[in-house]
């Protein structure tokens, strides 16, 4: 079996449709080959996280942006089936993923709510709450945007707040800094802060 040839069988495994002798070949590509792995290792981590998720919406500005070029989508598909439904893309997704540092969004559309961070299968989101529980890491900078969150386990980066709230539990713990960004004229100077961050690093 060659890596092209694993990789819609991975997909067939992780939904749990691949058995008898597919499976135990996939299993002997698996152990030979470390990319094939890897792989496997994070779809499985983005099927974990897919599963943990409320359905969220894709805007239809960022769906029509990422539709372009491939076969049309009826409009009401939620975030996680669309990933489902469209494996090659979610490889894509997991690649760049990879490629740019892990960083992932997520948004909801009909609240607006927008979290961002390297660690979002840490996060629990209950409407627009977003809750790091007890006894949970969060590697990296967390982001939310026109929301509530609840620290009550960690966080190793610095934690953003725009247009929200934050509430720290005494079980929390943040390593990197708090912000809150409340008004229009903050967010442009946490834009610049971050623009300027980019530029120094
Ligand atoms: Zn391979």
């Amino acid at each position: 079996m060659n890596c092209k040839e694993a990789l819609p069988l991975i997909h067939e495994y992780l939904d749990g449709d691949l058995h008898g002798s597919e499976a135990k070949e996939l299993k002997e590509h698996l152990i030979a080959c470390p990319a094939c792995r890897t792989l496997f290792k994070q779809l499985e981590q983005t099927e974990a996280m897919v599963r943990s998720l409320p359905p969220v919406r894709v805007p239809d500005t960022l769906t029509a942006q990422i539709m372009s070029g491939l076969p049309p989508m009826k409009k009401s598909r939620t975030w996680t089936d669309w990933i489902r439904k469209h494996p090659a893309v979610s490889v894509a997704v997991v690649f760049a993923a990879v490629m740019f540092g892990s960083y992932m969004s997520m948004w909801n559309d009909d609240k607006n709510l927008m979290v961002k961070g390297n660690d979002l299968q840490e996060v629990i989101i209950q409407g627009d709450t977003v809750i790091v529980p007890q006894g949970h890491t969060v590697n990296g900078d967390l982001v939310v945007q026109r929301g509530k969150l609840e620290v009550e386990g960690d966080v190793t980066g610095n934690v953003t707040v725009i247009d929200g709230s934050v509430n720290l539990a005494s079980t929390a713990h943040i390593s990197g800094q708090v912000t809150k960004v409340d008004e229009a004229i903050g967010w442009i100077w946490y834009k610049l802060g971050e623009i300027v961050n980019m530029i120094g690093s």
